[in-house]
């Protein structure tokens, strides 16, 4: 008799007879291992990563075997498989003359894809979901078939499924055609699947999109049916929960409630304006930022908006980035280009004059607005937009000022994160593929020091980072850092990128201390990337109730009536007296509507004041979280505030 040997994850070898299952072997170790048993990892000896298959597939060599369950994330991607499969088995039941396109696991969840004349409906997906949890608790097997191409094309021709023929067409290679049958459906598919439908409860059908077949246009446009889906039910609740939570602190419906920027129409898509409260914000930030690019030792520049077409030509813009760049403008014959990035402005006043290596390290700042070209269907709010002001550097070094001037970056990037409240982070760095030099500008020896030199300032900064190979932009190896926001989705913010391009398109030297020409090392660097996209990111992350020093009221006194109104207004003239953003609700409202709607504003501080206060000299705090604080001395409310605001106290 034929025997195998199967080497499980603790090093245990089990001889079984060949074309035992894997749920077999997973029974003969305990029935609960077999029973959570959702797909097999099986290895053959020296060959990698090994491949996922059904629990009940034949083992017909030596192997080493892994039995998946809801603990491995692998076994996730094959279970919203199996549910893509279920919802087609449930569609095809309830709409017999649909045609089936593909239908694979995405995050969070999976799609299927479907012909049909006639839109899915709210009321569709109600009822396909109620057929899905029917089928579900059946308890209906996922079967593997295999069936010769020839009959398999047969098959789908009988059915009416050209998707499907196209796809056997294409794909099928091998004499014997997989497929996969749950009950009465059936489907051209590689596997793997689970073993039943029964596992696949915690679902939601959450929309439908038009797609392309093939994703082509000019393609028959089919419905995608979107789905949700995670093995408990607790999951799927504090996804949809954290959904939730995301429309709740969507920027473009808090920027229209607290009046802070709009998009209009007429000027055109992706194009912002700031409205008082969000431009009072922006102020705050980029005086913030201004003065520690000079407390750090940058020097400020402008440069124009509109230059010289044949600039980008010398930068190679117009090659490598044209579909980004808006269409030139003609002036006296000559075409110029709306800028859509800083740098050869930077470099112009770098070349305005013969630098030394006394002179270096050069670091040019600029708050530069840029314009790209964006398709309209990809703008989206302050995030995806068509005009932007980068927080933009250039820095200018010679090879020995690389690690100081990188750390010096990154110990701007954590200073803009702990002033505006972020505390956690993921850095990459992203390098060359130092197996095809010939894919890059520059000299390798180049390459490989600016590498090691991010690497090696990342590890004595003992910052933790990813190292993606092959990953760098074609001009250089960078760093970039993203942040992770009050409801833990991460955001590409700052970016530090070394440039051995530009440099050498633009000539750049220096003289250095051998009296020899030289050419310096470029970077680029960005920490909020955009300023539009940052408030984006800052709207969302503290939903809209910005800490004090960023409120764009901070403190709203209330009088409980007319009577205190000398008292309120004297209130109201002490705090802007000490540098605070106050608004006097004098409206002949009640209180409770006055409290309800600075709340609404997200106002952080509510001064109630009455005949009691006015007499005491004091005035009821009321913080928009925290509730009531009761009444304080005017003076230290004032006291307290400032210090708060000063500070830059997140809270
Ligand atoms: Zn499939
Ligand atoms: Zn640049």
């Amino acid at each position: 008799m034929d025997q195998i040997h199967v080497t499980l994850p603790d090093g245990s070898v089990k001889d079984v007879p060949k074309g035992t299952t894997p749920v077999e072997i997973a029974k003969s170790i305990s029935p609960r291992l077999a029973d959570a048993a959702l797909v097999a990892r099986v290895t053959v000896p020296n060959d990698g990563q090994g491949e996922l298959i059904d629990v009940r597939r034949p083992l017909d060599r030596d192997v080493k075997l892994q039995i998946l369950t809801d603990r491995d994330p692998d076994a996730l991607y094959v279970f919203r498989h199996s549910a893509a499969h279920l919802l087609a088995a449930a569609v095809m039941e309830l709409y017999p003359n649909v045609k089936l396109g593909i239908g694979p696991p995405v995050d969070n969840g999976f799609f299927y894809e479907f012909l049909r004349e006639e839109p899915f409906t709210t009321a569709d997906l109600e009822k396909i979901e109620k057929k899905m949890h029917e089928l579900a608790a059946q308890d209906i097997p996922n079967e593997r078939k295999l069936m010769p191409k020839p009959e398999a094309l047969e098959l789908y021709k009988r059915t009416n499924q050209t998707f499907k023929c196209e796809l056997v067409d294409e794909k099928a290679v091998e004499p014997m055609v997989s497929f996969y049958t749950t009950g009465k459906f059936i489907d051209f598919c590689r596997g793997p699947h689970i073993p039943s439908t029964k596992r696949i409860q915690a679902f939601k059908l959450m929309s439908v999109a038009g797609a392309y077949w093939k994703g082509q246009e000019g393609n028959p446009q089919l419905q995608r049916i979107y789905a949700a889906a995670f093995f408990s039910q607790k999951e799927l609740d504090e996804y949809l929960h954290r959904l939730e939570e995301a429309k709740r602190r969507d920027h473009r419906k808090l920027g229209q409630e607290l009046d802070l920027f709009s998009i209009e129409e007429e000027a055109g898509p992706g194009l912002i304006f700031w409205h008082p409260k969000g431009g009072l914000i922006r102020n705050l930030i980029e005086t913030w930022l201004k003065d520690e690019l000079l407390k750090r030792g940058y020097d400020l520049v402008y440069t124009p908006h509109i230059m010289r077409l044949d600039l980008w030509k010398t930068s190679g813009h117009t090659g490598y980035y044209k579909d980004s760049m808006f269409g030139p403008v003609e002036v006296e014959k000559a075409d110029y280009q709306l800028k859509p990035m800083n740098c050869p402005g930077h470099i112009l006043i770098y070349k305005s004059r013969l630098r030394s290596y006394r002179d270096l390290p050069v670091r040019f700042g600029e708050l530069g607005t840029v314009y790209r070209y964006e398709r309209s269907g990809v703008l989206h709010g302050l995030l995806r937009v068509r005009g932007f002001t980068q927080d933009d550097a250039h820095i200018f070094c010679t090879p020995s000022q690389i690690e100081s001037e990188v750390e010096a970056c990154m110990d701007f990037a954590f200073a803009v994160m702990k002033t505006f409240g972020f505390d956690k982070f993921e850095v990459e760095l992203s390098d060359w593929d130092p197996a095809h030099p010939e894919n890059y500008p520059g000299k390798p020896e180049d390459w490989q020091h600016a590498s090691d030199s991010l690497a090696s300032t990342l590890a004595r900064m003992n910052i933790p980072y990813k190292r993606i190979a092959g990953e760098g932009a074609f001009y250089g190896p960078k760093i970039d850092v993203k942040l992770i926001d009050a409801i833990g989705r991460p955001w590409q913010l700052t970016t530090v990128q070394f440039d051995f391009n530009l440099p050498a398109r633009f000539s750049l030297e220096y003289v250095g201390e051998d009296g020899a020409r030289h050419q310096p090392l470029m970077v680029h660097r960005a920490l909020l990337g955009s300023v539009e996209r940052f408030f984006g990111i800052l709207i969302e992350h503290y939903a809209g109730a910005f800490p004090l020093w960023l409120a764009p009221v901070q403190v709203q006194v209330c009088p409980v009536s007319e009577k205190v109104a000398d008292y309120a207004k004297h209130i109201a003239e002490t705090l802007k007296n000490h540098h605070l953003r106050v608004h006097l609700d004098d409206r002949n409202e009640k209180l409770p509507a006055k409290i309800r709607d600075a709340q609404l504003q997200k106002i952080p501080y509510m001064l109630v004041v009455g005949p009691k206060e006015a007499e005491a000299g004091t005035a009821s705090v009321r913080h928009r979280s925290k509730g009531d604080l009761g009444p304080k001395p005017l003076a230290e409310v004032v006291a307290a505030l400032q210090e708060e605001s000063q500070s830059r106290t997140i809270s």
